[in-house]
C-alpha cells in the first residue's frame, strides 16, 4: 500500500515540499504520495486528528503551526525540545512524535553543500525567532570558536541564551561595529520585505560566508555582502537539506541531495 505523507501550513500553496519529496521518492524507489495541506488557522490538531484517521504516516509543519506542532506532540526528540518548535511529525502506534530538522539542515548545507565548517569560526546568527532557535544548538554542537546572536529586540536573543544557549553571546545591532565574523547566518525575516538590516562594513571577515536562510530572491542582506566581496549563499539548500533529514526520519534513507541542488539552480 503506498504511504501518505503531507505538508500542513497557511498559507501553502507556494510550498516546494511536495516537489522535493516526490523527487527524493523516485530517487530512493520508496512508495509514497506527499501532498500539501491548507490548514484553517483555527484548526490544526482537527487537521492532524483527521489525517491520522485517514492513515497518513507523517507530516511536514510550516508556518504558522510549528508551535502547535511542539504542543500537540506526545514525545519529542531531543533537538525538537531545544528548538522549541516542530517541523516534522511522525505517527506511529498511536503516538505523535515531533521532530525538528531545520537546524541539521543548516548546518549539513553549510558544512558539506558549502564546504564551510563551523568549528574554530566566529559565527554571528543575526534575528532570534523560530529559525533562530532550531539552529541555535546545532550550530554549538560544531564547536564555533564562538556563537553571537543579535537581535533588534534584545529581550527575545537573551530568552534564547538562557533557555538553550548559555555559551552564546547577546548584543543588538548597535553592537556590531568594529566586530568581525567567519560566519554570519541571517535568519531575520527583515528580507521578506525588502528591508536592509543596520550591518556596518567590515563585518565579514576574509574568506567569510554570508548565509541568508531565505531563498528564491535577492535580499538586501545578501546584496550587502556581495558589496563586500564576501562569499554568500541562500536558503535553497536548507530546504532541501530539511527536507531530506526529514525523509530520512520517516523512511530510514536519505536522498542524494547533491544532485537535486545543482538540478534546483540550472
Ligand atoms: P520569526 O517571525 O519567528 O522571526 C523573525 C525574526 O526576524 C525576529 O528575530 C525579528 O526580530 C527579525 N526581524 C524581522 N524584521 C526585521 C527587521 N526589519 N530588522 C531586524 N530584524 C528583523 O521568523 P522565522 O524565524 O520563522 O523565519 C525567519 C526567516 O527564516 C524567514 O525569512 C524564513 O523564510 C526563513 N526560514 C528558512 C528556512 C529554510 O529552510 N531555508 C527554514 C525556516 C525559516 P524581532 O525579534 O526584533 O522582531
Amino acid at each position: 500500500m503506498t504511504d501518505i505523507y503531507a505538508v500542513l501550513g497557511n498559507p501553502i500553496a507556494h510550498s516546494k515540499s511536495p516537489f522535493i519529496h516526490q523527487l527524493f521518492a523516485k530517487q530512493t524507489q520508496q512508495d509514497l504520495v506527499y501532498r500539501a495541506e491548507l490548514v484553517p488557522l483555527d484548526a490544526f490538531a482537527q487537521t492532524v486528528s483527521q489525517l491520522r484517521a485517514e492513515g497518513l504516516k507523517g507530516c511536514n509543519v510550516t508556518v504558522p503551526f510549528k508551535l502547535e506542532a511542539w504542543l500537540l506532540a506526545d514525545q519529542l526528540t531531543p533537538r525538537a525540545k531545544d528548538a522549541g518548535a516542530v517541523n516534522t511529525l511522525v505517527f506511529q502506534d498511536g503516538v505523535i512524535l515531533g521532530d525538528n530538522t531545520d537546524g541539521a539542515g543548516l548546518v549539513r548545507d553549510i558544512q558539506v553543500n558549502l564546504g564551510v565548517g563551523f568549528a574554530g569560526k566566529r559565527v554571528l546568527l543575526l534575528g532570534a525567532g523560530g529559525a533562530a532557535q532550531g539552529v541555535t544548538q546545532p550550530i554549538l554542537a560544531e564547536h564555533p570558536a564562538s556563537l553571537t546572536i543579535c537581535n533588534r529586540s534584545i529581550a527575545k536573543a537573551q530568552h534564547l541564551q538562557t533557555t538553550i544557549a548559555p555559551s552564546a553571546e547577546v548584543i543588538t545591532f548597535d553592537d556590531l561595529a568594529g566586530r568581525q565574523y567567519d560566519i554570519v547566518i541571517n535568519a531575520t525575516s527583515a528580507g521578506l520585505t525588502d528591508q536592509q538590516l543596520p550591518l556596518p562594513n567590515g563585518l565579514f571577515a576574509e574568506r567569510a560566508l554570508a548565509y541568508d536562510m531565505m531563498y528564491g530572491r535577492e535580499t538586501p542582506f545578501i546584496a550587502f555582502a556581495r558589496q563586500q566581496g564576501t562569499q554568500v549563499a541562500d536558503g535553497l539548500g536548507m530546504l532541501l537539506e530539511q527536507a531530506a533529514e526529514a525523509f530520512f526520519v520517516w523512511r530510514g534513507i536519505r536522498p542524494d541531495t547533491a544532485v537535486l541542488i545543482s538540478g534546483f539552480q540550472e
